[in-house]
């Protein structure tokens, strides 16, 4: 048995490089899970903390619900198959097989017994008695998993096992290496950045660009609600097709408008519609079509596009279109030889039931499933109310969580639909709504619902088979520990750890030339020109979004930060004990002389404590209230 559970887990190497961002993942027993990404986005990384060859710089890595952080890598039950096979050249196939075994102490007859089973599994037996160089590359990688299976480990990882092959061996030993997870029944690690392989490999695909996870579905998911542009873009060939417009709402029919051209327009269907009306999408924004190749054919009426290119592929054929004002090409798939030459005036239609909509900015999949449900909300007493008086009780550990800027300015509650349950238990909230519509997909239906009466749907995955009908009135349960609350341009508002109070007691004074001094007490200076109090003894509270770090020129080259310039003397000395970063944020938690628990404040993205562990931090005047 082996179920992992990558908890919020972060890896930041000596030097600032985030490598591994809050990785959050359950991974069952006797599961394949694929890694899959551009070189560079952390797959490696992730894989050798896993092993336990790379510490864990946060969060934690269960195996069967034991905490692993701390254990060694030969005390994990784990064993690693990297892209160099790593044989040794002047021992036989069975002695590489055997070595860790008999580094074991292993008895001898042990250690053959199970070299022979693996090399069976395998089909290496009339191999054992060569070298490596006498072996071709797949044979190589053949030996490689063998010396992995004879360990009989509840985990296997493997790193680009299949990269030093060529194209047709690859695909051979891909299915070769399913196979063996079959037969071994045992939990499989797989890290790629080959999509095909991902696609074709995995029961879970967990797809990561630059440290993040972007989803972690099965291949069939990512394909049908890419959660993303960078998901939608990075899976399925002919990639999907992305175009640049707005959205218009003309005569009761609402329009997207490819490249903000008006007679180059797609009437969006009735689901669509429906769901930009009950979502908080601004109009007069642009946004990001995505088609894939698939689903654009030549027509008689529709956009006019000329043809850049033909490519015969076979059974299929590649035509790449322009359209007005859209920089590069478009790309269709059409199933045969159709009558078009690069050069043709055309026509094409877009399948407006296939359509794919991502904002430009957060590049989160708006339509069909969302990325994130979200929904404008604010907090009073003890309550979550969202616009129209529905309301979520929340206890105090939430509001201990939560920036004064959520209670303060626009914010927003956020689920990702995927995180919503249709059971109750202790750890999630229920909360009513009427369902409107529900859409289907091969492994679960989409529930498009509104709580009270709203305006934004809530949005979530049904299980198959369910019997929820239009218009049903039901029960969700919200867990508690995935609800975010976010601004809007999807920072969060909500920390991981209890937020502080950033209170210190001090003592204004005035000085001879009228300037305003506030001494921390067991703390340090703040001089001012002028400030609207009196003088006397305050409670000095330090304003969560209002300061900043200061980097000196020295310093800001160093980091490659831009220069920031700040008078000396209404700086404090800080450093730092954790962060925690979203998109363009991060918050901080650090200490500061004369402040009793360590203080919150929410600054960009760009600064990290692992950069910085020390810093001066920027109080200008309106960084502070004195009470
Ligand atoms: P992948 O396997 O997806 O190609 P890695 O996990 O190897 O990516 O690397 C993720 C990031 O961490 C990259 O930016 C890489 O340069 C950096 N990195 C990897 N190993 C180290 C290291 N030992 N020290 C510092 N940075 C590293
Ligand atoms: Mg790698």
């Amino acid at each position: 048995m082996a179920v992992l559970r990558l908890n919020h887990i972060y890896k930041v190497y000596q030097g600032g490089v985030r490598a591994v961002n809050d990785f959050d993942l359950t991974i069952k027993d006797k599961s394949f899970v694929v890694l899959v990404g551009p070189s560079g986005c952390g797959k490696s990384t992730t894989l050798r903390m896993i092993a336990g060859l790379e510490s864990i710089t946060a969060g934690q890595l269960y195996i069967d619900n034991v905490c692993v952080n701390d254990l060694e890598s030969k005390d994990r039950d784990i064993a690693m198959v990297f892209q160099s096979y790593a044989l040794y050249p002047h021992m036989t196939v069975y002695q590489n097989m055997g070595f860790g075994l008999k580094l074991r102490h292993q008895k001898a007859d042990v250690i053959k017994e199970k070299v022979l089973k693996a090399a069976e599994i395998l089909e290496i037996t009339d191999l054992l008695d060569r070298k490596p160089k006498e072996l071709s590359g797949g044979q190589r990688q053949r030996v490689a998993l063998g010396r992995a299976i004879v360990r009989e480990p509840n985990i296997f990882l493997l790193d680009e096992p299949l990269s030093n092959l060529d194209a047709k061996l690859r695909v051979q030993m891909r299915t070769e290496i399913t196979k063996l997870h079959e037969k071994l029944q045992t939990t499989f690690i797989y890290v790629t950045h080959d999509q095909t392989e991902a696609m074709t490999m995995g029961d879970v695909i967990v797809v990561m660009n630059k440290g993040f996870v972007q989803q972690a579905d099965a291949p069939v998911t990512l394909f049908e609600d890419p959660s993303n542009l960078f998901v939608a873009t990075f899976l399925g060939s002919p990639q999907m097709n992305i175009i640049s417009g707005k959205i218009i709402k003309n005569s009761g029919k609402t329009r997207f408008l490819l490249e903000n051209i008006e007679e180059n327009f797609i009437e969006l269907n009735e689901r669509a519609v429906k769901q930009i009306e009950h979502s908080s999408l601004p109009l007069e924004k642009e946004y990001l079509l995505g088609i894939r190749p698939d689903q654009i054919k030549l027509s008689k009426e529709g956009i006019p596009a000329h043809v850049e290119a033909v490519e015969q592929l076979g059974d299929e054929t590649l035509i790449y279109v322009s359209i007005a004002s859209h920089k590069g090409n478009i790309t269709l798939k059409a199933p045969l030889t159709i009558g078009v030459k690069s050069g043709d005036d055309v026509k094409i239609e877009i399948n407006r039931d296939k359509i794919y909509l991502f904002d430009k900015e957060t590049e989160h999949s708006l339509i069909g499933l969302p990325s994130l449900n979200k929904i404008p909300c604010s907090f009073n007493e003890g309550k979550l109310i969202f616009d129209k008086g529905s309301s979520i009780d929340m206890n105090d550990e939430f509001f201990m969580h939560l920036l004064d800027r959520a209670k303060e300015g626009k914010a927003f509650f956020a689920i990702k639909p995927e995180a919503i349950e249709l059971k109750g238990n202790e750890d999630n909230i229920p909360i009513n709504i009427t369902v409107d519509f529900k859409e289907e997909r091969t492994n679960y239906d989409i529930i498009y619902a509104i709580i009270g009466d709203e305006k934004e749907y809530i949005v979530f995955r049904a299980p198959k088979g369910n019997d929820i009908k239009n218009k049903d009135a039901m029960t969700i349960y919200l867990p508690i520990d995935k609800i975010r609350i976010i601004d809007d341009n999807g920072d969060s508002l909500f920390s991981k750890e209890r937020i502080y109070k950033n209170v210190a007691k001090a003592k204004l004074s005035t000085k001879k030339d009228g300037k305003r001094i506030i001494s921390i007490s067991g703390g340090e200076k703040l001089v001012y020109e002028s400030l609207p109090y009196e003088d006397g003894e305050y409670d000095f509270e330090l304003k969560q979004d209002k300061c900043h770090p200061v980097y000196e020129r020295k310093k800001a080259k160093k980091l490659n930060l831009p220069e920031t310039i700040a008078p000396k003397n209404q700086c404090l000395s800080a450093s730092c004990y954790d962060e925690d970063p979203s998109n363009n944020t991060n918050i901080v938690y650090a200490k500061i002389a004369g402040f009793e628990d360590y203080i919150t404040i929410q600054i960009p993205y760009s600064f990290s404590v692992y950069k910085l562990p020390k810093f001066k931090l920027y109080v200008p005047e309106d960084g502070f209230a004195l009470k």
